[in-house]
């Protein structure tokens, strides 16, 4: 049998080639490392961990402990190497990053269908099955030949800052109201009014607030075209009341006026379960983004569902480009998986390599694909990244609100968290398809 081919072992990789190996599908594993690095990688180790050692909560009242779960049942190789090297860390599952990566590592050097080919890979190979799982770094070479074969609509994003995402129940609409700036067509945006001494406060705040460390793979002098909203407070008091905060056109119906400040929130996806800070792109600390933006009266309560990050990512205009297996649409045997897809994070990159081989897998073995519905976490992700309605693509961890709702009343968040997630390990049960693997985790 052909192998196929999968390029970049980070934790995408790793788990593709894995899975596509233990199907019986041969693989060649290509890896630039140790060879060449980029900027945020430093072992030599595949599924190596770029910053934190946390793989985030491990509890089912969360979206991303869900998706763990999940991952786990159906013999996730990233999830069973994570679990036998946790270290303690509450709810959270985070992990001895070396003892980790060592394990990933000698999983897949020693699988006997994998075969390892070290060095950078410059273009996509033009013929076979590929799952190319080369990261939010992706060398330049590769970055390039990706860009001009998916051309327009489907080129790569190179962005330097994005803006916080909050859930839309978590914002007190008592403190805010839905309009379009001068009531122009349909009333969009959700507008969070602050009084003068509520703004100076904020813009305080925001001036002293600490920014994370920069790596040395950024270049400040890139970021100019996409400006911190820190970066512009500094630069005056009310530099920011011409700028993101502008009132104009924006008549509280509780006054009848202008405030003296407003923070507009747009839809991020098409249920409206998601709004992003309109030019909150920001490079602030994550601590320091919920306590500073927590001062702006709608958001007391917001729960954050994405912190603004500031470092290179490449990623793909997915919903243009992708299906809900990650393959390309015009051209299936070229499959993306991780964190190019528009996926943010370790378990969510994890996740997208382990649907794209089991797909993959599916597909060479000439059977019928597994559709993972969206209440489940891994059909919700798969199901967003190739959503076309999504107009305004950014990278997204995986949350309860791409998920549908439960349809009945749940008292209390961690309940009603706790009852979508158990909708979806029983659907996960009852899915004939995954046969004997789900039957082996279950
Ligand atoms: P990676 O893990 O990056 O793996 C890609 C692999 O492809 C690498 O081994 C690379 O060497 C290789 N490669 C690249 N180009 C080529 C080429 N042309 N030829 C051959 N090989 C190639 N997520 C979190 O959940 N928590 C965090 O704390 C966190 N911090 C981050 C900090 C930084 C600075 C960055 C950049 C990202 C961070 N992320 C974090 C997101 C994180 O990158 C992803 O969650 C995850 O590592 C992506 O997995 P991946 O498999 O898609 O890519």
């Amino acid at each position: 049998r052909e192998p196929v081919t999968v390029i970049g072992a980070g934790l995408a990789g790793c788990e593709a080639a894995w899975q596509l190996a233990q199907a019986g599908i041969p693989v060649v594993l290509r890896e630039m490392k140790p060879r060449k690095k980029t900027p945020a990688h430093h072992a030599d180790l595949f599924g190596e961990l770029v910053c934190s050692n946390s793989l985030r909560s491990d509890q089912l009242e969360n979206a991303v402990g869900l998706l763990k779960e999940e991952l786990r049942r159906l013999g996730s190789l990233i999830l069973r190497c994570a679990d036998e090297h946790r270290v303690a860390a509450g709810g959270a599952l985070a992990v001895d990053r070396t003892a980790f990566a060592q394990a990933v590592t000698d999983a897949v050097r020693s699988h006997p269908l994998i075969t390892v080919e070290e060095g950078e890979v410059t273009a996509l190979p033009e013929t076979g099955q590929v799952i190319v799982a080369t990261g939010p770094l992706t060398a330049d070479a590769l970055a390039g030949d990706i860009a001009r074969r998916f051309p327009g609509s489907t080129a790569l994003h190179f962005y330097d800052a994005a803006a916080p995402l909050v859930t839309f129940e978590s914002i007190d609409m008592d403190s805010a109201w839905f309009a379009s700036r001068y009531d122009k067509g349909t009333a969009d945006y959700i507008n969070c009014p602050l009084t003068q001494e509520e703004y100076l406060t904020f813009w305080r705040e925001l001036c002293a607030a600490k920014e994370a460390p920069v790596h040395g793979f950024e270049d400040r002098n890139v970021f100019e075209g996409c400006m911190p909203v820190e970066v512009m407070a500094r630069r005056g008091e009310q530099t920011l009341c011409y700028g993101p905060l502008k009132p104009r056109g924006l008549r509280d119906p509780k006054t009848g006026r202008e405030p003296y400040a407003v923070v507009q929130l747009r839809r991020d996806n098409a249920g409206g379960s998601i709004y992003n800070l309109v030019g909150f792109q920001t490079h602030l600390t994550w601590p320091e983004q919920k306590r500073v933006f927590s001062l702006i009266p709608a958001l007391r309560q917001a729960e954050f569902v994405r912190y603004g990050v500031m470092h290179r990512n490449t990623y793909l205009d997915s919903p243009r480009l992708l299906d809900r297996y990650y393959r390309v649409r015009t051209e299936p045997r070229i499959v993306f998986a991780g964190q190019i897809t528009g996926v943010e994070g370790y378990v969510e990159s994890t996740a997208s390599g382990f649907v794209a081989a089991l797909e993959l897998a599916r597909r060479l073995e000439g059977k019928a694909p597994i559709d993972f519905p969206p209440e489940t976490a891994l059909g919700a992700l798969a199901l967003y990244v190739s959503n076309e309605t999504v107009e305004h693509f950014q990278p997204m961890n995986i949350n309860f609100g791409i998920m549908p709702p439960l349809g009945y009343r749940v008292k209390g968040k961690r309940n009603k968290n706790a009852a979508l997630s158990q909708r979806s390990l029983e659907i996960l049960a009852g899915l004939e398809e995954l046969g004997t693997r789900k039957k082996a985790y279950l």
